[in-house]
């Protein structure tokens, strides 16, 4: 049921998007209702999926305005691009390639492949329900994988194990990345296909001029590659047009920014990353991203511009570090109602994106512009080091977004990250910068539970910032059997 938001527009809005979204998927399954159905029996993965409509509820508890109208946007546009990676579910994949994250997408669009990217599902599929994940968790340790590998590549090759990823490609696109526990999983998908495999290396020292050619020449032969097993021609002309659409992309980003380390924040929470998470692992470049920003950016400018806050009741400005807890979707929610917290970006979103821009001018400059930035993704930079390449971010973001504190989601399947953690506390001691580090596992709550990761937020809350909630009631209640 969608709870009376107290006035029309907003209401108006739930019940929009809610239609919208229903809409979507009624699209897909109305192209072939027997092949859906099917589907969903052989893949029983994608069924946590249909629960999109309840994300957007627990994402946006009183949530009204803007910031109600970005989260539904941002989740319409999720369930369009899940429908369009669920095409290869339904129709059949074999046409297809899959590929583990932390690969130059752009490639797949100037080439037309289609692609399955084993980490899409799980992950997402713990957001709309963290109760879903210990079947595929579960079923991965069965078949080796330690449990104390990181449960972001783990659940992957969960979902892998249980046969609920088609296998019938025609080719598997792997790496290097992010970590140990990337490679550890990566294997398990190799050692299970029959088909052949390209396995890209991403350098650690990318700044060193050799090294990036070296991943220069790697892509190239992963372009070789593809083009002789899936017959696919490389298309320069359309990588031009999906790089000049990414540049575009990165400038509406940096505007993004400016509106949200403002003093009245005009975006916030996780609003700041899903986009970004979407459209800088998945479809960088694809015109729907671009369609997406631009959408998004009316929007948020129209809130600066009026002085409308992300939060009712802006107390505290944050960034975060480290892996977006999705086991615990209501998260972002709890931080605003419990305490008036605004995290204004956080280490999914946070890169040098003025110094990315890619010059599309010749095949080589475009190669080269796709390894640097692909080199300073995410989990390749951030997590695994080295440590100057991503430290003084940390110091940057603090200052950029005027934080009141610093939030470190302490993964503790991250072992690389957990590792720096001291090096953090360290500087934020000699910096007089406060620090509240949650343990929490990204994607398994049996670890610790979303009211360990309250009762440790509230700890810090209380007796580091000496605040009161705003609302006592949320300090403690017990969520452990709500999706
Ligand atoms: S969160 Fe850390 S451990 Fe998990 S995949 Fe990313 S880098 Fe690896």
């Amino acid at each position: 049921m969608l709870k009376y938001r107290g006035n029309i527009k907003d209401q108006w809005i739930d019940f929009k998007y809610w239609g919208m979204n229903w809409l979507s998927i009624l699209g897909l399954v109305a192209s072939n209702p027997c092949k859906v159905i099917t589907s969903l029996f052989k893949y029983p993965v994608i069924y946590h999926l249909l629960k999109v409509n309840h994300l957007a509820k627990t994402l946006n508890v009183d949530r009204n305005g803007t910031a109600l109208l970005l989260s539904e946007i941002n989740l319409h546009y999720f369930t369009k691009g899940v429908l369009r990676q669920l095409q290869t579910f339904v129709y059949g994949a074999q046409d297809s390639i899959l590929e583990n994250s932390m690969i130059p997408t752009e490639i797949y669009q100037a080439m037309d492949l289609k692609v399955i990217c084993a980490e899409l599902l799980g992950n997402l599929d713990t957001f709309c329900d963290h109760r879903s994940a210990a079947a595929y968790l579960d079923a991965i340790e069965n078949n080796g994988l330690p449990s104390d590998t990181c449960s972001y590549t783990r659940i992957s090759a969960g979902v892998f194990a249980s046969g609920e990823m088609p296998r019938n490609v025609k080719a598997f696109v792997t790496n290097n990345l992010p970590c140990e526990g990337g490679l550890g999983s990566n294997v398990y998908y190799a050692d299970n296909l029959d088909v052949p495999i390209y396995r890209l290396d991403s350098p650690y020292y990318f700044k060193k001029e050799d090294s990036l050619d070296a991943f220069v020449e790697d892509i190239r032969g992963m372009i070789s590659f593809l083009e002789e097993h899936t017959g696919h021609r490389m298309n320069w002309n359309k990588l031009r047009e999906v790089l000049e659409r990414e540049n575009r992309i990165d400038e509406l980003e940096l505007e993004r920014w400016d509106m949200a380390a403002s003093e009245i924040p005009a975006l916030a929470s996780e609003n700041i990353w899903m986009q970004h998470w979407w459209h800088y692992n998945l479809e960088p470049g694809h015109p729907e991203s671009l369609k997406w920003y631009n959408e998004q950016h009316e929007h948020i400018k129209k809130a600066y511009e009026s002085k409308e806050p992300a939060l009712k009741n802006l107390r505290y400005r944050t960034v975060m570090w480290n892996t977006p807890p999705l086991m615990f979707s209501g998260f972002w929610s709890w931080l605003e109602r419990c305490w008036g917290i605004a995290m204004l970006n956080d280490m999914m979103t946070y890169g040098h994106f003025e110094d990315m821009f890619i010059d599309t001018n010749t095949n080589e400059t475009m190669l080269k512009g796709l390894a640097g930035r692909w080199c300073s993704h995410t989990m390749s930079r951030h997590t695994r080091g080295a440590v100057e390449d991503f430290l003084p971010d940390i110091w940057q973001m603090v200052e950029r977004f005027q934080a009141d504190f610093f939030l470190v989601a302490g993964h503790i399947g991250c072992r690389s990250s957990v590792a720096m953690t001291g090096l953090m506390k360290e500087e934020c001691r000699k910096r007089d910068i406060p620090i509240c580090i949650f343990d929490y596992e990204l994607l398994d709550s049996r670890v610790c539970s979303r009211q360990g990761i309250r009762d440790q937020i509230n700890h810090f809350m209380f007796n580091v910032m000496k605040a009161k909630p705003l609302d006592e009631n949320l300090l403690v209640f017990d969520d452990a059997a709500a999706w």
